[in-house]
């Protein structure tokens, strides 16, 4: 049998997307030592009966030693105390990735404190779901979806490769590009349309008591998405919007533009306006189906 990617693979952290990863190792790499950290025992005691981890514990420093790769899957919040607690602890020539959200922020928290005897891949799969916790995860989720790594200039191309190549394992497509553009990427196709929804779902709640009981009683499709995508994790998501700050701002500028001018557009009765706009959003829809994305 070949040697397996990686020998030994510490995963800081093991909810959602952390063991969605370990099944990936699971499955597809089952010479690969499994070290699974959280700080809950519950936590570790949901990775252990789900057959996840070969070893668990919730010390990040115990958890990296001897890795070859650790894998940071923690929120973006806690990386300020993992950067510190794990370093000392990494072993030469150690590839460290992490799959946090925003890229620049990850790298500010990280960077500094690891040691130059490792190397540093960030990394972003962007798939996912609005659940958490080890339970939640599954091997299928990042299949055919993107993964995109923002490797800092000084970066060795083999650990890029290596990573890619975890990556490719759990099925997904791998593009690199610079920090700084995944965030206004992200900003704009995932940070935004989730601050829509939780706004308008917040506003559903604010409404008063009986138009409120109708609003979930008749949720239809439209209101209903938005539901869905409202209820995603409030930790990630607080540490998303503090983390790409500027970025969500300048394309929630853009958007209040675009939206009074569609306001603008139904005060004045302008059908064709609106018609435009909806054939052209229709186009897109399209477009994602066809690169398989929808
Ligand atoms: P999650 O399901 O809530 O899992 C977070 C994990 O981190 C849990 O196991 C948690 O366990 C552990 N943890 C929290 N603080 C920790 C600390 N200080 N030290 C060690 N472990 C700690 O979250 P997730 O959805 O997997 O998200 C994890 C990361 O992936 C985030 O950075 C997020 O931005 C990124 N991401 C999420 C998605 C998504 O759709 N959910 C998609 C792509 C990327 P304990 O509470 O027991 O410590």
């Amino acid at each position: 049998m070949s040697a397996p990617l990686f020998e030994r693979v510490a995963l800081i952290g093991i909810g959602l997307i952390g063991s969605s990863l370990a099944r990936v190792l699971r499955r597809d790499s089952p010479g690969t030592t499994i070290v699974a950290c959280a700080r809950r025992a519950e936590t570790l005691e949901a990775a252990r009966r789900l057959g996840i981890a070969d070893a668990t514990t919730d010390d990040p420093a115990a958890a990296v030693r001897d890795a070859d790769l650790v894998v940071i899957a923690a929120p973006l919040s806690a990386y300020a105390e993992i950067g510190p607690r794990i370093a000392p602890h990494l072993r030469d020539g150690a590839i460290v990735t992490d799959v946090g959200s925003v890229k620049g922020a990850a790298i500010d928290a990280l960077q500094p404190t690891l040691p130059s005897h490792v190397h540093f891949v960030p990394g972003h799969p962007v798939a996912g779901t609005e659940h958490s916790g080890p339970e939640a995860g599954f091997a299928e989720m990042f299949r055919d979806r993107w993964c995109i790594l923002t490797p800092l200039p000084d970066t060795a191309p083999e650990a890029v490769a290596r990573v890619t190549a975890l990556w490719q394992l759990a099925g997904m497509r791998v593009a690199t590009m610079p920090a700084e553009h995944h965030d206004k990427v992200l900003a704009m196709t995932s940070h935004l349309p989730h601050l829509i929804a939780y706004t308008i779902v917040g506003t559903a709640t604010d409404l008063e008591d009986t138009l409120k009981s109708e609003v979930i009683a008749f949720s239809a499709g439209g209101f209903r998405d938005f539901t869905r995508i409202a209820a995603s994790d409030p930790v990630m998501w607080r540490d998303i919007f503090l983390a790409n700050r500027e970025a969500v701002l300048e394309m929630l500028q853009r958007f209040s533009e675009d939206l009074t001018a569609l306001q603008r557009a139904i005060r004045w009765g302008e059908g064709e306006t609106l018609e435009k706009r909806f054939a052209e959003t229709r186009a897109i829809r399209r477009s994602i189906i066809e690169a398989k994305q929808a």
